[in-house]
């Protein structure tokens, strides 16, 4: 019988790479070093929504940047022809950077990119990023965790796969009230309503809550309310996607503060994000 010849050499040995990259919040100056460097050895850069022109413009000149988020009021690309986009360049010797807001791994679609990649005998690098829940909180000079008032921290999204099932606000309420979590929702906006009537179930009605929109960006909004009024401040402040919703105690002071001199606390906050409008700036 004859031997069986050599298997072939993985695909990842002999040809191009692929890096899943975390662009942060939005801010440029959030970016990580490893992130910019290997954005700047990419040939071909595939960008999502959500991630700075500034972040981009580090792509090296000649090199192929493909946008497969929902810009332009067009449609989002299907993730099956991103995803087999990214295994035929990285065949063909290509430098694939995917370059994703916040951290790929939240939230980002990382994970279902990476079986993918690998299945495909594709080995993929993957590099953190800030992600925007932990950002927005920062940007209001508000920690996730705190020794006196929030023993961890939960991020959930407000919006399940089509078809899938949505959190379970009330566990999730009660389970927070009872271990002291902080609840950071991401894509909440257009669930609001629901979200607050089911969280009311194990929360107290004047838990305190911060909307942030676009965190560390120059247009950055927040509101700040207790539980029970989180859509109508949603409604009333016109603040949309892309927002955080941030639910609990850590917010206690800083709602106090606003509740007290509405201005004042305007300022805080508005002092605390002062930096990043001012380095955009810079850059444009
Ligand atoms: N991977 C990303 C999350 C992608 S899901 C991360 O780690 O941050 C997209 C959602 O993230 C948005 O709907 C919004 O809820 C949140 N988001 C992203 N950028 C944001 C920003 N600059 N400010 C507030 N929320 C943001």
């Amino acid at each position: 019988m004859n031997a069986l010849p050599p298997a072939p050499p993985p695909l990842s040995l002999a040809l191009g790479r692929c890096t899943l990259v975390g662009a942060g919040p939005g801010d440029p100056e959030l970016l990580t070093l490893k992130a910019a460097r290997a954005i700047a050895r990419a040939t071909l850069l595939l960008v999502d929504d959500l991630v700075s022109d500034e972040i981009v413009a580090l792509a090296a000149p000649g090199a192929r940047v493909i946008h497969v988020g929902k810009r332009g009021g067009c449609r989002s690309t299907a993730q099956s022809f991103i995803e087999k986009l990214m295994i035929q360049a990285v065949r063909e010797g290509e430098q694939v950077v995917r370059l994703k807001g916040g951290d790929p791994f939240i939230f980002g679609r990382g994970g279902e990119e990476l079986e993918h990649l690998r299945a495909a005998g594709i080995e993929v690098e993957v590099i953190n990023g800030i992600t925007a829940g932990l950002a927005a909180a920062t940007a209001l000079g508000v920690p996730l965790t705190h020794r006196d008032r929030a023993h961890g921290v939960v991020f959930v999204t407000g919006h399940a796969k089509p078809g899938g099932n949505s959190p379970d606000w009330r566990a999730l309420a009660q389970t927070c009230h009872a271990a002291r979590l902080t609840l950071v929702i991401y894509m909440g906006v257009q669930m609001a309503a629901q979200i607050q009537a089911e969280l009311l179930a194990g929360l107290p009605a004047c838990t305190p809550v911060a909307l942030v929109q676009h965190a560390t960006l120059a247009q950055q909004r927040h509101a700040l309310c207790e539980l029970q009024h989180l859509h109508s401040t949603l409604e009333r402040e016109g603040l949309g996607s892309p927002a955080v919703i941030v639910v609990g105690e850590v917010l206690q002071g800083l709602l106090a503060l606003a509740e007290a001199a509405p201005h004042s606390a305007a300022d805080v906050a508005a002092d605390l994000a002062a930096d990043a409008p001012a380095r955009l700036s810079r850059a444009a």
